[in-house]
């Protein structure tokens, strides 16, 4: 057999060089202060706010937990409108929460929930709507905020894809009630792993800072039933030393996202999600539809395909979270109820996309997926 091409992954976390890093872990060696709202972390809830344009972060040890617990802070029951399209992580916090998730189906162009089906799946047992910038395109969200005030309903936004996108120059973050980040490796800001809740006012930090933190108050006072989701030193090092290279990454990504925009509308059956001038994006993801009835082949069958070329995509997001055992059950998991989502989830393909990707890398990615389109038409 021939040598296996060199394997190109959809992401690959960016790490500063370690010379940069040791000063800080020097730091922590001295300090022997690991975590427990240190210094680092109060520098980088500090810093991380200034750099989001957003009043107030509370930092935690992952994203998940920062979705359970922003749950809990606005004591949200009963029943919650989601989106299928997601991680399934964005569910399971609801699970975690007793509570029933209600899903709506999303809207084709950006993969969100589609936010003129919201109405007609509130009941009296509706708290709250919890949607996902999907990719980082920002949701509908002001028609999510006007039927969330009709209703006097809550909404917490699924912000782990959203790092620093703004929407007619205003963080995206900045919408809803709460707001929910990951700094999880395969994220384009990355603290190993990490998270945050973004809030609107002092008093909902200071909340949510007692409940990732057991509930204390102070030494003797415990406020209610939180659990440990604190972020320790070591990641909110990592955290301050990546907001110093955001940036040169994030033109690094929007340089590849652009090559990718040229070459790929020249490819019959790849289909690219519009832009939206009105948006400045993070480059965190650049998904694709494989339209069968053109290319002659399942998305599956291409994802296959480009890995004999040593191109790993991914296919976000399938399943759908309505189709895992803990949820199929669920009436609104009903593929009748989710038909844009039941097709999206079969085309999609994300490519890979990430700062140190090579020009040369990108080349073979576009290169593979030409040739494996062609031959199909050749053979037909
Ligand atoms: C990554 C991700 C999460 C979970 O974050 P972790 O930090 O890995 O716990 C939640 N929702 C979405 C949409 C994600 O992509």
């Amino acid at each position: 057999m021939k040598d296996q091409p060199k394997k190109i992954t959809v992401t690959q976390p960016f790490l500063p060089g370690l010379d940069e890093f040791i000063p800080y872990l020097e730091k922590i060696w001295e300090s022997k202060w690991l975590t427990n709202n240190g210094d680092f972390h109060q520098q980088f809830e500090k810093e991380l706010a200034a750099f989001l344009e957003v009043p107030f972060i509370s930092l935690f040890t992952n994203g998940t937990l920062a979705l359970i617990t922003a749950i809990q802070a606005l004591r949200i029951t009963g029943e919650v409108i989601t989106t299928p399209y997601s991680f399934v992580a964005t569910t399971h916090s609801l699970w975690w929460n007793g509570i029933k998730p209600v899903f709506v189906d999303i809207e084709p162009n950006w993969c969100n929930i589609d936010a003129s089906k919201i109405e007609a799946a509130i009941t009296p047992e509706t708290t709250a709507i919890l949607p996902v910038h999907v990719y980082g395109n920002p949701c509908e969200t002001e028609i999510i905020r006007k039927i969330a005030n009709t209703y006097g309903l809550k909404v917490i936004y699924d912000a782990a894809h959203a790092f620093g996108v703004k929407h007619n120059g205003s963080p995206v973050t900045l919408c809803g009630d709460l707001s929910i980040l990951s700094f999880h490796s395969t994220k384009i800001f990355h603290t190993f792993e990490g998270g945050a809740i973004i809030c609107p006012d002092e008093k909902t930090k200071q909340r949510i800072d007692y409940l990732k933190n057991f509930g204390f108050a102070d030494e003797v006072t415990v406020v209610g039933p939180g659990i440990n989701a604190k972020m320790n030193e070591v990641q909110a090092a990592m955290g301050l030393l990546q907001l110093k290279h955001y940036e040169t990454n994030r033109l690094k990504r929007m340089t590849i996202a652009s090559v990718y925009r040229k070459e790929l509308a020249t490819i019959p059956g790849i289909i690219l999600q519009p832009l939206n001038d009105a948006v400045e994006y993070n480059y965190g993801y650049f998904p694709v539809y494989v339209d069968e009835s053109i290319v002659g082949k399942s998305r599956d069958e291409v994802y296959e395909e480009l890995k004999a070329y040593g191109v790993f995509t991914r296919r976000y997001f399938y399943p759908l979270i309505s189709s895992f055992s803990t949820y199929r059950e669920l009436p609104s998991s009903a593929i009748s109820n989710l038909p844009v989502a039941t097709e999206i989830t079969l085309k999609v393909l994300c490519l890979p996309i990430y700062s140190d990707l090579s020009s040369e890398d990108t080349e073979r990615i576009i290169f593979s997926l030409k040739k494996i389109i062609q031959q199909k038409k050749m053979n037909s």
